[in-house]
Parts: structure tokens; C-alpha cells; sequence
């Protein structure tokens, strides 16, 4: 559960990035933030990750007070959320396979959880023929899918999702966003952040609009793709 009390995020350089945040977001949900660029839509992701703290109020996650956390606690924490990047993050150095157990082992997994956990994880993205390309051998639509193997890869009760589809070609935008759904029917929350009117407008559900530093809409709508 991700829950959001009277926050407020002042930047130093004077900017009120997030005014009086109050959201609470529950365990299972698929929810898109949306808004303009400057909306304040990354900070409330650094938020949840505790790479920015509140100038007031108060940020619950997966059970978590983030204001207590404290030292390698905040790792531990970290873990527990599967992030997902617009540039996809893959390390160039890595094939598919390693790139998803470099999480694992960081996570201090056994050999014998990690030659079984990678496998599984690159067939629900349906990538395990692509275990031993580098990323640069791969399109940017399968790069992602790999992103999402990654951040599967310690089993989170909560991804966060930043733009996922920023770089893909558009034709499999839609394909991103459906697999995401399917991991959040297997009980994962997403949160996804995108300024992708058209993808919102066919998957409909709940929509969290920012704007400057406010919320101005959330509600559930139905979606383009309930008509087909
Ligand atoms: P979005 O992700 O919706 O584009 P951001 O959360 O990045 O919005 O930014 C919200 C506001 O806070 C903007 O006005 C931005 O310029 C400002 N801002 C973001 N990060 C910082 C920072 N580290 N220091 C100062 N101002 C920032």
C-alpha cells in the first residue's frame, strides 16, 4: 500500500513541487500519473523511493514509514519496489541473462534461487530466447522487457513504472503497457507514469492527473480498449 499524507516537497531553488499531496494508492491497483512536464510527477516517484524526502507530511510504502528508515534499511527497502526507466538502464556490458541476476546476486540470493529465478522471469517477458544477447542486439520494445524481468527479478509488491514507453517505437507501446497489466492481474501494484494521452485513453483506469505540484483529478475511467 502506498499512502500520501498532507505532502509537501519544497525545492531549495524556491519551487513547491508537490502541495498538499494526499493519495492513497492500494495493494493490486494499476494506476497512471499523468500530467505536464515540471507537474511534479517524478518527484512524487522519488518520493516512494525515498530518493527525495518531504519538506512536510508524511510518505507510507509496502508497509514502511519512510521517515524512519535509516541507513541499509533504505536498501533493503529499495528492493522491495521493481523500477522501470524510460532509457531502460541495462548494463551494455551484460547479456540479458546477467543483467537480471546482477540484481540477485546484489540482493545476496543463492546461486541455486538465481539460475532459476532468471529463467522464469525472462519467460514471463517471453525473452528467454534472448538470454545471451548484449542489450545493444536488441530492439528498444525487448530492451524494456528485460527492464521488466529486472524489476520482477525480487518478486515486489510494487513496480513503479517512469515513462516506460518513452522510448519505443509506437507500435509496441501498447505491448509494454498490456504486459505490465498482466503482472499487475498476478497481484503486483504499478504505479505508471506517463504523459501518453493516447495509451491512457485505451486502457482507462484509475488516472491520477498532476498539475503544478497539485492533484487535480483521480478517478477511474473506462477504456478504449473495453469497447473492442
Ligand atoms: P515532472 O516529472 O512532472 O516533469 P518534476 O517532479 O521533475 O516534474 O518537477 C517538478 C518541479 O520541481 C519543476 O518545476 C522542476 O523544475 C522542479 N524540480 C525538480 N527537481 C528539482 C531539483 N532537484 N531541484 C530543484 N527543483 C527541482
Amino acid at each position: 500500500m502506498v499512502e500520501l499524507k498532507n505532502v509537501n516537497v519544497h525545492y531549495s531553488s524556491g519551487t513547491d513541487a508537490l502541495q498538499d499531496i494526499n493519495l492513497r494508492i492500494n495493494d493490486g491497483e494499476f494506476v497512471f500519473i499523468v500530467g505536464e512536464s515540471g507537474a511534479g510527477k517524478s518527484t512524487l516517484m522519488k518520493l516512494l523511493l525515498r530518493e527525495v524526502v518531504p519538506t512536510s507530511g508524511r510518505v507510507f510504502v509496502n508497509g514502511y514509514n519512510l521517515a524512519k528508515l535509516k541507513g541499509n534499511k533504505i536498501a533493503k527497502f529499495r528492493r522491495s519496489i521493481g523500477v522501470i526507466f524510460q532509457d531502460f538502464r541495462l548494463i551494455q556490458e551484460l547479456n540479458v541473462y546477467e543483467n537480471v541476476a546482477f540484481v540477485l546476486r546484489i540482493a545476496d540470493q543463492p546461486m541455486k534461487f538465481i539460475k532459476q529465478r532468471v529463467p522464469y522471469v525472462l519467460n514471463l517477458v517471453d525473452l528467454a530466447h534472448k538470454a545471451k544477447s548484449r542489450p545493444k542486439e536488441l530492439s528498444g520494445g525487448e530492451q524494456q522487457r528485460v527492464a521488466i524481468a529486472r524489476a520482477l527479478a525480487n518478486d515486489p509488491g510494487l513496480i513503479i513504472a517512469d515513462e516506460p514507453t518513452g522510448n519505443i517505437d509506437p507500435r509496441l507501446k501498447y505491448e509494454i503497457v498490456e504486459l505490465l497489466q498482466e503482472i499487475n492481474r498476478c497481484g503486483t501494484t504499478v504505479i505508471m507514469v506517463t504523459h501518453e494521452h493516447d495509451l491512457v485513453k485505451y486502457f482507462g483506469g484509475r488516472i491520477i492527473n498532476l498539475d503544478s505540484g497539485s492533484i487535480t483529478f483521480d478517478e477511474n475511467i473506462g477504456g478504449q480498449n473495453e469497447d473492442e
